[in-house]
């Protein structure tokens, strides 16, 4: 039985992997780092150790297996090897968990094989997740590996906001319905948005905004989403880096029959030539707000169009959630960009929004309100980990398990003697 306190967090993209060793005693990252250009001629591995400098090595990393073999023996060399009865379970990021996983899940033959089967929702990313999952069950297959889906978070949803309103057998069939993504982020912040208010996330309305290279919003009540910005796929809802986010769907015909691009080409000029990139040419918002300050025209288009999304979808989550007890930004551009922050909610007084700027201003990398007092809804700033909260649930869930397994041998024990007295009375 595994007295384990540590949770190995991975993250598989389809030529990287992110990774970090958290203790959950106390929630240390006891290491951290990212391999990069896998199957390249040339990769890079980043590792950055709780103590001590963070070095790099360059080198070529032929697939996911010789990453991952690489980092475990980064983590050896600090005495945190694999093999370590600390280690209690790998947690994957998994994207997409579909209809069927709203849980964190213990991977077992056949939980790998419905990954597998939600390809079709999720080219880009489940293959890659899957990677990391069987590479990581070769390195230690006695180990509990837990999936914790991006997914999982949104699927409290009602009927009503995942439903697409297109004919509902087609829908079905295909599966095609609003699953929202970056879940683990959204549950994170507004958890940890409820306990900065003081207040029990039960009796919480909170609109978070997760705003990075990829954007989204949720609208959180009482711990459960009941609304998100993304869909099918992370391309719908805010403008984001390099995705378009909200669009007419009949922008896709007209580029196809009329402008000649063939479906991938405006899939790819959606996801990755689009949003900020494809208004200003830069997708960096520091870059953006720096261009914009000195007159440029098409970065100054992009704050504005990326702003007048964002606000479109504060006041809708407002309206859906009726009372907002707080806003939330986090990410990289939530976290940094206090112009983004201002802007976001200029004007919103009359709504109980409005933001302090001099709390604004503060550079901190601490969980923090930037709202006056007296405001009926609070401004936050919320820095997400979502290492932290996928380790957190899989270490819940190997725990409960390993609890389950320890409660039932121990009735059975008590229960023999029992049983076979009550046999022979
Ligand atoms: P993420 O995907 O959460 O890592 O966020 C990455 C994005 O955050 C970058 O593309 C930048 O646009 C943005 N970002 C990071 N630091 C800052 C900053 N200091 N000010 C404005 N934007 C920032």
């Amino acid at each position: 039985m595994s007295e384990g306190t540590r949770v190995l967090v991975l993250n598989a993209g389809s030529s990287s992997v992110k990774y970090q060793l958290i203790d959950m005693l106390d929630g240390a990252h006891l290491a951290s780092g990212l391999v990069e250009r896998i199957g390249e001629p040339s990769g890079r591995l980043v590792h950055t150790p709780h103590t001590g400098e963070r070095h790099e090595t360059v080198q070529a990393f032929p697939d996911h297996s010789a990453a991952l073999k690489a980092v475990a023996e980064e983590l050896a060399a600090e005495g945190l090897g694999l093999d370590s009865p600390e280690l209690a379970a790998i947690g994957h990021r998994v994207v997409h968990g579909g209809m069927r996983f709203t849980e964190p899940t213990v991977i077992t033959d056949e939980v790998l094989r419905e990954i597998r089967r939600l390809i079709p929702v999720a080219p880009l990313h489940n293959p890659a997740n899957i990677t990391g999952i069987e590479v990581a069950r070769t390195l230690r297959p006695d180990l509990p590996q837990v999936a914790v889906f991006d997914t999982a978070f949104h699927a409290s949803m009602p009927e009503y906001a995942a439903r697409y309103a297109i004919d509902k057998a087609v829908a079905d069939e295909h599966r095609v319905r609003r699953y929202g993504f970056h879940g683990t982020s959204h549950q994170y912040v507004s958890r940890a948005t409820a306990r900065l208010l003081g207040r029990d996330p039960a009796e919480v309305n909170v609109i978070v905004l997760h705003l990075g290279n990829g954007a989204s919003a949720s609208a959180v009540s009482g711990g459960r989403c009941v609304d998100t910005s993304m869909g099918l796929t992370p391309l719908e809802g805010l403008v984001m880096g390099t995705r378009s986010g909200d669009i007419d769907a009949g922008v896709v015909f007209h580029l196809h029959r009329v402008g000649g691009l063939s479906i991938d080409e405006i899939d790819d000029l959606l996801n990755r030539r689009s949003g900020l990139r494809g208004l200003c040419g830069d997708n960096d918002m520091r870059e953006i707000m720096r261009r914009a300050e000195e007159g440029d025209a098409d970065a100054g288009l992009a704050f504005d169009s990326y702003i007048h999304r964002l606000r479109k979808y504060i006041g809708g989550y407002y309206a859906v959630l009726g009372r907002v007890d707080a806003i939330v930004f986090t990410a990289g551009v939530g976290e940094n960009a206090a112009a983004v922050r201002a802007a976001a909610t200029a004007g919103l007084e009359e709504l109980g929004i409005e933001v302090d700027p001099e709390l604004n201003s503060v550079r901190t990398g601490e969980p923090r309100i930037i709202s006056p007092e007296y405001a009926r809804v609070a401004v936050a700033v919320v820095p997400t980990d979502e290492e932290l909260e996928i380790a957190r649930q899989a270490f819940a869930l190997v725990h409960r398990q390993q609890r389950e397994r320890e409660e039932s041998g121990a009735s059975k024990e008590s229960g023999a003697p029992a049983k076979s007295s009550g046999s022979t009375d």
